[in-house]
C-alpha cells in the first residue's frame, strides 16, 4: 500500500485542457509556484483545482510556494552565451549597453550592489556560468565560462555573495495577500536562512489575517547551519534539491538530503523531497532506472512526500509522470528495508518530558505489538496526527478532527488519512459515528484492533494524554 504522499506542481501542462482531473485522482497535494505566475493568472488555476478535488471527493491541500529572494534575469529574447565571449548585465528598465557580445537585463538592484570582479555567477540553475570582469555604474561586465542558450526568467546565483536583503520581497507580499484571500493551506518559503526568516513570514501572514503554517525550503547554504532552529519554528521543511545543488554542488545533494530528512524526523516535523525526481519524463513517457531508484531512496531515507515540478507543470507527460511516481512510491513503501531511518526505537531526547509525545509514541509501539489495523488519532490542532505520522512505523494512521482545514493539511503526512467528525460530547458517540467509515475504508473485521489516542477532555489542542485499544 502506498503511504508516501505525492505533490504535483500545477502549470500549463495541466491546465487549458490538460489532464488535471486525472492527475488529481492520484496526487495528494498541489503546489502553485508563485515564481511563474501572477495573482490574476493563478486564481482560475486555484478554482479549477478546488472544483475538481471537490468533484472527486478528495481533500487536496494546496500550497503557494513563494519566490522569496530568488534572483532571475529579466524579460528578453533568448540569447546564446558563447563560451569566452564578453557581455554585460544591466539594470532592467534602463538602456542596454552597446558594444558587447550579449547584454542581459537584471531586475534586482541589490545584484549591482554586491557584484565584485572575480565572482562566479551561475545562471539557469547551474547550466551556465559567468565570471565578473568589471563593475561599472551602468552595468556589470562578465565573461562566459560555461556557455549555452539563456532565456527570460532563468535563475541567477552569484556564488559567495554577501549583501543584506529582506527575506520577503514586494512580490512575495502581493502573493501572500492573494494566498490568504484564496485560503491556501500552506505557504512554502524559499531561501530560508534562519528561523528569523520563517518568523518574519509567519508574522506577515498573521498581520494580513491569515493563519497558514509555513513549509521552510532548505536550499540556502546558511539554512544548514541553522536547521534545528528552522525546524523548531516551521510546520515542515522541503529538501529543495534544485537550488541546494546549485549553491553547494550536485555531489552534496545525496548526503544533504539524508541529513535534512534525519533532522526533520528527529524534530517530528514532516519533510517533502523535491526537484528532478522524474526529470527525464519532461520529454519521455518512461522514467529512467536511476529516477526510480532516487524516488525509492528518498522514501527509504524517511521523506513524507515526493514532489514533481516541471514534470507535471510543463512537461509532455504530466499524467504518466504522476502515475509512475505513484507506482514507484507504492513499491518502495511495500519494501522498506529494515535498516531505513523510518522507525524510531526511542523518542528523541528533546521530547521525553512531553506527555502528548510520549503517549503518541507508546500508541505507535502498542499498535506494532498488537499488529493493530490502524492508529486512530483524535487531533484538534493537527499536531498529534503530525507527530504520530513520524512515529507510526508501518501502521496506517487515521487523523480525526472537527476542522476541515486541519484535515486537508494531513494530506502531506505520510501514511495519514484524514477524517472529519462532528463534535460530540462523549467519546463513545464519536467512535460510534466513525465506525461505518472506518469499517468501509479500512476493512475492519472481527478480531482486528485499533489503537486510539486522544486528549481528555476532548478537543483541546495539544492535550493528548490517553491511549485506548478498541477490539472488533
Ligand atoms: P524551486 O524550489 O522549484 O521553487 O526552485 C525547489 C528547488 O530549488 O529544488
Ligand atoms: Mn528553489
Amino acid at each position: 500500500m502506498r503511504k508516501t504522499k505525492l505533490v504535483i506542481t500545477v502549470g500549463p501542462a495541466l491546465l487549458n485542457g490538460g489532464p488535471l482531473k486525472e492527475v488529481l485522482e492520484i496526487a495528494d497535494a498541489v503546489r502553485i509556484n508563485a515564481s511563474h505566475s501572477t495573482p490574476e493568472e493563478r486564481t482560475p488555476f486555484m478554482n479549477r483545482v478546488r472544483e475538481l478535488a471537490e468533484g472527486l471527493g478528495r481533500r487536496i491541500p494546496i500550497f503557494l510556494d513563494l519566490q522569496g529572494p530568488k534572483w532571475r534575469v529579466g524579460m528578453m529574447e533568448p540569447v546564446e552565451l558563447v563560451e569566452g565571449s564578453h557581455g554585460a548585465l544591466y539594470p532592467a528598465g534602463s538602456e542596454a549597453p552597446t558594444g558587447h557580445a550579449w547584454a542581459v537585463p537584471l531586475p534586482h538592484p541589490e545584484l549591482f550592489r554586491g557584484a565584485k570582479v572575480g565572482q562566479s555567477w551561475v545562471l539557469d540553475d547551474g547550466n551556465l556560468a559567468l565570471e565578473v570582469t568589471e563593475v561599472r555604474s551602468g552595468y556589470i561586465g562578465a565573461v562566459v565560462k560555461v556557455g549555452g542558450l539563456l532565456k527570460s526568467r532563468k535563475g541567477v546565483h552569484p556564488i559567495g555573495f554577501d549583501v543584506a536583503f529582506d527575506p520577503i520581497t514586494p512580490k512575495d507580499l502581493e502573493d501572500i495577500k492573494w494566498g490568504i484571500e484564496q485560503g491556501v493551506d500552506f505557504f512554502a518559503q524559499s531561501f530560508v536562512r534562519r528561523a528569523a526568516d520563517v518568523q518574519a513570514l509567519q508574522a506577515t501572514v498573521r498581520a494580513f489575517g491569515g493563519n497558514q503554517p509555513i513549509i521552510a525550503k532548505i536550499e540556502h547554504p546558511q539554512a544548514l547551519d541553522y536547521l534545528e532552529e528552522i525546524l523548531a519554528c516551521s510546520w515542515g521543511v522541503m529538501v529543495a534539491r534544485g537550488d541546494l545543488g546549485v549553491e553547494l554542488g550536485v555531489e552534496k545533494v545525496p548526503s544533504l538530503q539524508k541529513h535534512i530528512i534525519r533532522m526533520a524526523r528527529q524534530a517530528l516535523k514532516p519533510v517533502i523531497t523535491a526537484t528532478q525526481m522524474l526529470e527525464s519524463m519532461i520529454e519521455n513517457p518512461q522514467p529512467t532506472r536511476a529516477e526510480a531508484s532516487d524516488i525509492a531512496n528518498a522514501i527509504w531515507d524517511g521523506t513524507d512526500a515526493v514532489m514533481l515540478s516541471a514534470e507535471s507543470a510543463a512537461g509532455k507527460y504530466p499524467l504518466e509522470a504522476v502515475q509512475w511516481l505513484a507506482r514507484i512510491a507504492e513499491d518502495a513503501d511495500d519494501h522498506v528495508p529494515p535498516t531505513s531511518g523510518r522507525r524510531a526505537d526511542r523518542l528523541p531526547e528533546t521530547f521525553t518530558t512531553r506527555t502528548d509525545v510520549s503517549v503518541a509514541f507508546a500508541a505507535c509501539r502498542t499498535a506494532e505489538e498488537l499488529k493493530a489495523k490502524l492508529l486512530l488519532v483524535f487531533t484538534e490542532g493537527g499536531g498529534s496526527a503530525r507527530m504520530v505520522s513520524r512515529l507510526a512505523g508501518n501502521t496506517p494512521v487515521v487523523g480525526a478532527t472537527t476542522d476541515e482545514k486541519n484535515a486537508r493539511r494531513m494530506g502531506l503526512l505520510r501514511g495519514v488519512k484524514s477524517l472529519v467528525v462532528p463534535r460530540a460530547e462523549h467519546l463513545s458517540d464519536m467512535v460510534a459515528s466513525m465506525e461505518p467509515i472506518l469499517k468501509a475504508e479500512h476493512d475492519l473485521k472481527p478480531g482486528d484492533r485499533v489503537v486510539m489516542t486522544l486528549g481528555h477532555p476532548l478537543w483541546t489542542a495539544g492535550s493528548t494524554n490517553t491511549l485506548r485499544v478498541l477490539s472488533y
